[in-house]
């Protein structure tokens, strides 16, 4: 696929309204850190020309899943990037993770989407023209949504870890490889999608920096350095 136009970022700040997400000893939510980043990252995002951001929610308002989903369904995304903050009962865990869906949750995502013909989901162009002219073919359907899958997988990895290695600038990293989940807000199957735990806010050292604008403008520009050092290097192509 030939780069046009720009990188489209959708970038989803967990929670919100009536769901707080997780709550810090010091009363900090989840919520508000999630949205607050993501805020920042729109902004640093915006200002660079390879990209154009969008928010799922830019105030605190609480998001259905389905609506934050649907954003995928008729907007032509290149990444989802959904924004949240960890938690755990032992307050001496910190540090950041990357989640990525499951091989099983997107397997039964593409038969689901195959099965049920009323559902309509736009994929990128070119997927889109073998869809058309092959309307009732069925296995070269899935067979394209699986290696299309395989390379959304593929691109998610390599850019989680690009993060990593920003992030391991300003926080310990424990890990350098992304966790899998059967999670709904990653199992579009039209849309590489990613969830990054930005810290614990249940580690009172942690809970104390999210709250401060310096770091969450850090984290901010963290994200922002790794979305722009994965695809500039990316000159023609977007995956
Ligand atoms: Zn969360």
């Amino acid at each position: 696929m030939k780069r046009t136009k720009k990188i489209t970022i959708l970038i989803d700040p967990g929670h919100g309204g009536q769901d707080p997400g997780s709550i810090g000893h010091r009363g900090l939510k989840e919520k508000e850190i999630t949205l607050k980043i993501a805020i920042q990252l729109k902004k640093l995002l915006d200002k660079d020309k390879l990209f154009n951001a969008v928010l799922t929610r830019n105030n605190d308002s609480y998001l259905s899943l389905k609506k934050r989903k649907n954003f995928l369904k008729y907007q032509n995304v290149n990444l989802l990037l959904s924004i949240h903050v960890d938690s755990s009962q032992k307050s001496y865990v910190s540090g950041i993770s990357i989640w990525i869906v499951s091989n099983n949750r997107m397997h039964r995502e593409i038969n689901n989407f195959i099965k049920n013909k009323k559902e309509k989901i736009y994929f990128y162009k070119n997927i889109e023209d073998i869809f058309k002219n092959n309307k009732n073919d069925i296995y070269l359907k899935k067979t394209i949504l699986d290696l299309q899958f395989n390379n959304f997988q593929a691109m998610e990895i390599k850019l989680s870890s690009c993060i990593f290695q920003e992030f391991k600038k300003i926080i310990k990293v424990n890990k350098i490889k992304p966790n899998y989940a059967s999670l709904g807000i990653l199992s579009s199957i039209n849309t590489p999608s990613i969830l990054i735990e930005t810290g614990f806010i249940t580690n009172f050292e942690e809970e104390k920096k999210l709250k401060t604008i310096a770091y969450q403008k850090k984290i901010a520009n963290t994200i922002y350095a790794s979305l722009k050092n994965y695809f500039q290097n990316k000159s023609t192509s977007v995956f």
